[in-house]
């Protein structure tokens, strides 16, 4: 082979691979991920700088751990759960350790997760011995039949599941506890409207939602529900369409707020159907519902969300809402209060 012939030969190569570069490129999905971990009336001077920190590290911790999965080819699913196991672990939120306590000074804890790619859902209620919700939620998605379960029924699957329990006072934390004896000191307040303005009505709940390399999505959110809730009371968060859901069609979304109002309204159903039905994007029919409907009926909260597309949203009518994300295209943040 002369010169010529190799140096061509070289040069064809090159194109090849140049290529199949490319072409991987145009293959490759955009990806990211979501989180909050809660809205509620955050004012800045309320925190001290190392508050501060503490709360943006775990934020950050929390969005690695997702990201990271994603970044291998990792599916929406497991980044989603993995991600919430972070916050679930933190005392930092409401949900898992930490969570708040209901009226007779117990922690019953409610997660939910859902599949975008085959609208599968796993949500649970009631919980008091499971370490982490989120992952009996994954189990009842994708290892029964059934889309909810609450209580002693759930636990009892958490066990034939192998998914970790605990004892109930694993859940305690001082903090939670006291917020718990000022609230019931305070319960004669009937106008619901002092959410927003009193301090102990934090909302905790913490959610993440992905796209993955394949272009699927996912939602999944976790709590303890709302500081003295009584009867049994289950919030919005394991309510698919209320404060989870997720539609490779549409986007994944996760909520954080007052949970009554969030399952009158349908939120994240609500917010799927506006870019379904009426063509919005995932900002205008996030910002519709809870900047508009919402704030009309003092519904007090946030949602976090992610289209097809790798768009997001991080939206609420609250002082502030932890919250953070991490996108493909390098972009990534970690917020508290509002801009
Ligand atoms: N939405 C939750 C509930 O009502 C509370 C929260 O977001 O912190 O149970």
């Amino acid at each position: 082979m002369n010169k010529t012939k190799i140096f061509i030969l070289l040069l064809l190569s090159l194109a090849l691979i140049t290529c199949s570069v490319q072409e991987d490129k145009t293959n490759q999905h955009n990806f990211g991920i979501v989180i909050h971990g809660g809205a509620g009336s955050m004012e800045k001077a309320n925190y001290t700088a190392k508050q501060i920190t503490v709360y943006e590290k775990k934020l950050n911790e929390a969005i690695e751990t997702g990201y990271s999965i994603l970044d291998k080819g990792g599916s929406s699913i497991e980044a989603v759960e993995q991600t919430i196991v972070v916050l679930e672990n933190s005392p930092l939120f409401n949900a898992g350790k930490g969570a708040v306590f209901t009226s007779n000074g117990l922690n019953e804890l409610d997660a939910a997760i859902m599949d975008g790619s085959n609208l599968n859902a796993g949500t649970v209620a009631g919980i008091t011995t499971v370490k982490n919700p989120i992952k009996l939620a994954r189990a009842v998605m994708e290892n029964s039949k059934h889309v909810m379960m609450i209580g002693d029924g759930a636990e009892k699957f958490a066990k034939k599941q192998n998914i970790e329990i605990v004892e109930p006072n694993y859940f305690y934390t001082e903090e939670r506890w006291k917020i718990l004896q000022r609230i019931k000191e305070n319960e004669t307040n009937k106008d619901e409207s002092y959410l927003n303005k009193y301090s102990d009505y934090k909302f905790g709940t913490v959610g993440c939602v992905a796209l993955d390399k394949n272009g699927n999505l996912a939602a999944g959110t976790s709590t303890g529900g709302m500081t003295n809730k009584k009867y049994g009371r289950v919030g919005d968060v394991p309510i698919i369409g209320a404060g989870t859901y997720a539609n490779n069609y549409t986007c994944a979304l996760s909520a954080t707020g007052h949970g009554e109002f969030f399952i009158r309204n349908v939120v994240t159903h609500d917010i799927s159907a506006l870019m379904e039905y009426k063509n919005l994007s995932l900002e205008e029919a996030t910002k519709e519902v809870v900047m508009n409907k919402l704030v009309k009926q003092k519904g007090a909260g946030g949602v976090i969300g992610i289209d097809k597309a790798g768009n997001i949203t991080m939206t609420f009518n609250t002082n502030g809402m932890f919250r953070g994300f991490k996108t493909n295209d390098g972009n990534s943040t970690v917020k508290i209060f509002k801009d």
